[in-house]
């Protein structure tokens, strides 16, 4: 069962076993960063529900009719989901299901739902009918109403390890992104999609992740203006930035290599943690400033600024 998702050990055997002890929720809440397999749980974990063998065989009657009944829907907002297309869900819910025992709702970026919207669904929260099966599912389960929450079964996602996303570009004939995407992906597919379609990202981030080194490593004025140079240069990669930034700090902090999110880079800097954990207070304080859109170039260099001074106290000490 669930052959189809990679990796998730914990919600497999969490859904395994509430299927075979017949123990089912009537709302389940998927949550954990994109790309990390909910959607395809949440399909395949709706397809053994029907199944006539409980396993998403694919073969019998009802996994035939899995994607052409009305007993099934799956909802893929584009936009925000509002009050009355929860509305015209719940009454829907309300009617028995046609074909199978069971009616169940996937509804996928649950958190495009309006605060009323959310309101209007947990009225079937509270009452469900006995068929049915409501599963959320959403990478940004801070946007999901208390009331919401505390009525669903959560059902964590983990990230990928690095050997888990290897795994699903294999099993799906999808071509391996190099090493250092991989590494750089945090262990989402789509992350590491996204950064194995941004040519430039590898050809970026050998250039930055030097001047990111010698910066830390010489902490001078003219280090320290080149990576101000490459900041305003890939403004519109500040996010990738500010991660790598962050990798390279962490990859500062531990001496086994085997540790380092980077270990091909070659860099001898030594930071201690201290010194690691305020630059990390300036790299989230930077994130805070831009997404209040604060000029762009004065918010970098009062950031680069501030680690350089933290830098030089930890030499001082
Ligand atoms: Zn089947």
């Amino acid at each position: 069962m669930f052959e189809r998702v990679i990796g998730q050990d914990l919600p497999k055997e969490m859904l395994r076993t509430a299927i075979k002890t017949n123990k089912l929720s009537h709302a389940y809440i998927f949550h954990g960063k994109a790309g990390v397999g909910k959607t395809t749980m949440a399909v395949e974990f709706a397809k053994s529900i029907l199944c006539e063998h409980q396993s998403a065989c694919g073969e019998c009657r009802s996994c035939k009719q899995f994607y052409s009944t009305s007993d099934v829907q799956i909802i893929r907002p584009e936009k925000s989901i509002s009050v009355e297309n929860v509305r015209e869900i719940t009454s829907e819910i309300f009617l028995k299901p046609f074909h199978f025992p069971k009616k169940i709702y996937i509804i996928t970026e649950a958190e495009k739902m309006t605060v009323q919207a959310q309101n209007a669904l947990l009225k079937v929260f509270e009452e469900p009918p006995s068929y049915a099966v409501i599963i959320l599912v959403t990478s940004n389960v801070s946007l999901l109403l208390p009331t919401i929450l505390s009525r669903g079964t959560e059902v964590r996602f983990q990230p990928l390890t690095i050997h888990e996303l290897k795994e699903y570009f294999i099993t799906n004939n999808r071509e391996l992104p190099p090493e250092e995407i991989l590494h750089q992906a945090n262990g989402s597919v789509t992350e590491a999609l996204s950064l194995s379609q941004s040519e430039s990202f590898l050809q970026m981030k050998a250039s930055v992740q030097e001047s990111i080194f010698s910066f830390l490593s010489r902490k001078t004025t003219g280090a320290m203006l080149r990576l101000y140079r490459d900041f305003l240069a890939y403004e519109e990669s500040i996010d990738k930035l500010c991660d790598l930034f962050y990798t390279c700090v962490y990859d500062c902090t531990v001496c086994d290599s085997s540790l380092k999110k980077n270990p091909s880079a070659t860099q001898s800097v030594s930071l201690p943690l201290s010194t690691a954990s305020r630059i990390y207070k300036e790299l989230t304080q930077l994130a805070a400033r831009l997404s209040a859109n604060a000029g762009y170039a004065l918010s970098v260099l009062s950031f680069l600024i501030q680690v350089r001074n933290h830098l030089n106290q930890e030499r001082n000490f």
